[in-house]
């Protein structure tokens, strides 16, 4: 079975296929990505919720690529800013900031704060590309969505260096360390998009 990601960004394409090729039931699905098709359309992520983003990247992938896709959205909402960055997690600190501007915005924004309760939401969707012969009204359930979150705390200054985005100031519960202090294989194990993406599996 061919399963195209539906992302450019090879941290994510590798951190997919690894969680993808642990799970023993899908040992033979054949991961393409967006590397795989470089003249896919960009998808504008305009929607109001993680859902919303992840089935539209999903499904205008999947009928630009005619493959069944998988798509990702996700973020860190913050309790002490009300849910945010939330959705906008991304662009919040502004359009191609890096990672270390995008965390400094955020520890100065809930300095002195004492909840620092904060949880990673991300959504995936599976898309089966449209079917010509159908009208489109019967096809409501080509794309299916599931989320996943991991509770957790957010630490005065970063720590560690595996990972992206906010990693290193973003402590699971359960754990004492952050996200990129606890590496790649605990984090693909325990993380927001690890537990989407198991759910989203068993929909294949
Ligand atoms: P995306 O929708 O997965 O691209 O996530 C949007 C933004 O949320 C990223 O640019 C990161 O800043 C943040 N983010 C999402 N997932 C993670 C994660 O696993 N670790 C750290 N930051 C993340």
């Amino acid at each position: 079975m061919k399963l195209v990601l539906a992302t450019r960004n090879l941290g994510k394409v590798k951190e997919l296929t690894a969680m993808i090729s642990t799970e023993r039931r899908h040992k033979d699905v054949q991961i393409l990505s967006l590397q795989d098709f470089p003249d896919a359309p960009e998808v504008v992520e305009d929607g109001d919720t993680y859902q919303a983003n992840a089935s539209k990247k999903a499904t205008v992938i999947a009928d630009f690529t005619g493959l069944r896709t998988l798509a990702d959205d996700a973020g860190l909402e913050v309790n002490a800013l009300n849910g945010a960055p939330g959705i906008h997690s991304k662009r919040w600190a502004g359009d191609d900031v890096t990672d270390a501007v995008r965390i400094q915005k955020l520890l100065e924004a809930i300095e002195g704060v004492s909840d620092r309760g904060a949880r990673f939401v991300a959504a995936i969707a599976i898309a089966e590309p449209i079917n010509p012969q159908k009208p489109p009204s019967l096809q409501s359930d080509r794309v299916q969505v599931v989320i996943g979150t991991c509770e957790g705390h957010i630490i005065n200054e970063p720590v560690g260096d595996s990972g992206f985005g906010y990693d290193p100031i973003f402590v699971p519960v359960g754990y004492d360390k952050t996200y990129a202090e606890l590496g790649e294989e605990v984090k693909n194990r325990i993380s927001h998009r690890s537990k989407a993406l198991r759910s989203a599996l068993k929909l294949l």
